[in-house]
């Protein structure tokens, strides 16, 4: 049957690696949101928009020739024809990504894609940090993946492979969730939403909490 899966959370939960493990094992497809924002924030920034420039912003976004797979064993992003895959994984996408993030117009334009591609499928699991409230309110099941700060800066820094200082990261992180945090909630889980806390699971564990969640 039709299963809609959300699952939001912060940077560091582990929701990206947790979400995709439940697809394989619900024979479902897997749409990692993040990807999105961070694919249109690699293009602005490589074509030269002004990123404080909102309707500059949104334009781009608009207009952006956007691709993602919804393979969980395939990780492929591009935009007008770029493999964008590794390259918006890199610090300088990181630290660009919430003023894209934090553009309405731009919000509304990848919410609407992110509906259309949920709606393609019969069986996905969709994360992020609003697809739970906004993109698939309606979702058959709805997770808010939560760790303690310490729980997700340590993983931030193992994901990362620790080529940046403690210090730095953190740094990093916790302002990008402030900044993210002004125009989605995604630390206290909305009504009907289940809550999984990952500070003490390992990842097995957090994939039977959530696949749990889901048949709950
Ligand atoms: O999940 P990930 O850390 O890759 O997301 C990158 C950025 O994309 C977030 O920091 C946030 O600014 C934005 N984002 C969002 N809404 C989503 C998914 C991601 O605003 N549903």
């Amino acid at each position: 049957q039709k299963i809609v899966v959300a699952v939001d959370g912060p940077s560091g939960s582990g929701k990206s690696s947790v979400s995709k493990e439940a697809a394989r094992r619900l024979d479902a497809a897997y749409l990692d949101t993040g990807a999105m924002y961070r694919a249109v924030t690699w293009h602005a920034l490589d074509a030269g928009t002004d990123l404080t420039d909102a309707r500059a912003v949104a334009a781009a976004v608009k207009a952006a020739d956007l691709f993602i797979s919804t393979d969980p064993d395939l990780e492929l992003v591009k935009i007008h024809g770029t493999d964008v895959t590794v390259a918006i994984r890199e610090p300088f996408v990181s630290e660009a990504v919430s003023a894209v993030a934090t553009n309405l117009e731009a919000r509304k334009e990848l919410v609407a894609r992110q509906r259309a591609i949920i709606a393609a499928h019969d069986r996905i699991v969709a994360e992020g940090r609003d697809i739970t409230t906004v993109v698939a309110p309606d979702a058959d099941a709805r997770i808010l993946l939560t760790a303690s700060e310490e729980a997700r800066l340590r993983r931030r820094g193992i994901q990362l492979g620790g080529t940046q200082s403690a210090a730095e990261l953190e740094t990093q992180v916790l302002a990008r969730d402030a900044k993210d945090s002004t125009v989605v909630n995604f630390h206290v889980a909305a009504d009907g939403v289940a809550t999984v806390d990952s500070s003490d699971l390992d990842f097995e564990e957090t994939v039977t909490a959530v696949l749990a969640a889901i048949t709950a």
